[in-house]
């Protein structure tokens, strides 16, 4: 949501002539997009703010601005605390921020708008403001209604609110236009897409996107199992561009956490759904988040989510210990645990996926995956011989949302742009987190690979 909303920033600040720089001694502007979901998230924002003090004091005209859910949350508090901040702007501030932009410039004034709109901001189509993307993200609504315990989402984004389809449409074809090929809906609860305002469902709009020409993938985030319909599992089955993975959140395993955290399903209706969705389209990936260290969290209600976690066998897992946030009401609940049970608890879980990661990826090891390549691999940089590695190494994903990395023979010297192709890929190596795979009908290179340890042997 943040990627996103930070290319509207950028979309909304160009017509005042900035653009990107990747230098921050150079810039005029700097804003800093803030996430609050997590404790350590807004740790982060206030650590980066920190040293951008140093700048500040070098070139006093820069502005600084924080905007995102951070912003949202503190207000005017921000400016209050840290002298050298000039603009803090909410989340629903975005098409306000070129007229406070202007405004300091010109009067070298401070200012903090947090004001919440009931309404849906739309931005204007124009010119792509980030070039050259194959994948983009999506918005299709904002906000949440669900107001589980432990998350600050329904009071820095709002409550839920929904775009209307022609706009979405008109976005993604758009996009197809400048030569993206994938699209991620984006949406707290996109099951919830529509119900208000009496659009068409959700799937029925992925019904509408599935029929873009030109593009290529859909995927989407993030759907509460409670109102994951069965409509939304066919889908997956029906729609030849929606992707076979699902980001499904559990959150916990446990019945009674669950219902601490307002979740409104149990973990017996979780793995119906996941039961469900796999009988629609075998193979499918499932990942999901989950909190350890939830207030009154027992040693039983933690085995009983390690117990779903062998039940389902996700295909990756995000994984967070609890902390409190501001508003939140779980905040305010008795029996918080203790810093080192939650951190036991994180790591017991993450052995225990680990496994999963290892045991689904290796079981794609002999496999042909068709890959869309995004880029080049985040480890590797395209320099031959470098790393370990004897040519150009690029990066895609499966349909399943697993990274496959490669080496092409016809782009070893760097010349050859694979940016964008539909490469199908033999899968030879298993990693934690990727998979290693050689471009069929592509003679093979000599490999030489150091660091991870492959699991396919
Ligand atoms: S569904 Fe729950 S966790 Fe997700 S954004 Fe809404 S309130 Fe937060």
């Amino acid at each position: 949501m943040n990627v996103y909303d930070s290319e509207q920033i950028l979309r909304v600040l160009s017509p005042l002539g900035y653009e990107i720089t990747s230098f921050p001694g150079a810039a005029d502007l700097i804003i800093v997009n803030t996430c609050a979901i997590r404790g350590k998230a807004e740790q982060k924002a206030f650590s980066f703010i920190g040293r951008l003090a140093g700048l500040k004091r070098k070139k006093p005209e820069l502005i600084i601005g924080v905007g995102g859910c951070v912003a949202q949350q503190e207000g005017r508090k921000i400016l209050e605390k840290i002298h050298y901040i000039d603009l803090v702007f909410g989340t629903q501030a975005l098409n306000r921020l070129p007229g406070h932009v202007m405004d300091i410039a010109v009067r070298r004034c401070r200012i903090a708008d947090i004001e919440m709109s009931p309404e849906i901001i739309e931005f204007s189509p124009g010119a792509p403001v980030v070039n050259g993307n194959i994948t983009r993200f999506v918005t299709v609504m904002r906000g949440c209604d669900n107001y589980c315990t432990y998350c600050v989402v329904p009071f820095v984004r709002g409550r839920e609110i929904s775009r209307e389809p022609e706009n979405i449409i008109n976005e993604i074809r758009g996009l197809v236009e400048t030569g993206v090929q994938e699209v991620t809906l984006l949406g707290q609860n996109v099951n919830s897409y529509g119900k208000k305002e009496g659009l068409c469902s959700f799937s029925a709009l992925l019904k509408l996107v599935n029929e873009i020409e030109g593009l290529f993938r859909i995927r989407f985030t993030t759907s509460n199992p409670k109102d994951l319909s069965e409509e939304l599992i066919f889908a997956f089955r029906d729609l030849e561009k929606l992707c076979g993975h699902i980001h499904l959140p559990v959150q916990s395993g446990s019945n009674s956490v669950l219902k601490r955290m307002n979740r409104k399903y149990t973990r017996e209706l979780y793995l119906d759904k996941t039961d469900k969705l796999r009988k629609a389209l075998p193979g499918i990936a499932i990942s999901s988040d989950v909190i350890v260290g939830f207030p009154g969290e027992t040693d039983k209600d933690f085995e009983e989510t390690l117990d779903l976690v062998r039940k389902v066998e996700f295909d990756s897992l995000f994984t967070f210990e609890y902390s409190d946030r501001t508003n939140a009401p779980a905040a305010q609940f008795s029996g918080k645990i203790p810093g080192n049970e939650k951190n036991k608890r994180l790591r017991m879980l993450l052995e225990l996926q680990e496994y999963y990661n290892a045991k689904n990826n290796r079981a794609l090891v002999g496999t042909t995956e068709l890959i869309l390549v995004d880029g080049f691999s985040k480890k590797h940089n395209p320099v031959n011989g470098q790393d370990g590695f004897s040519g150009v190494q690029w990066t895609g994903r499966t349909s399943t949302n697993k990274i496959v990395n490669f080496v092409d023979a016809d782009t070893l010297s760097g010349d050859g742009n694979l940016l964008g192709k539909r490469i199908d890929v033999m899968i030879e190596k298993a990693f934690l987190h990727s998979l290693w795979g050689r471009p069929v009908n592509v003679k093979p290179m000599p490999l030489k690979m150091k660091g991870e340890e492959s699991y396919a042997a």
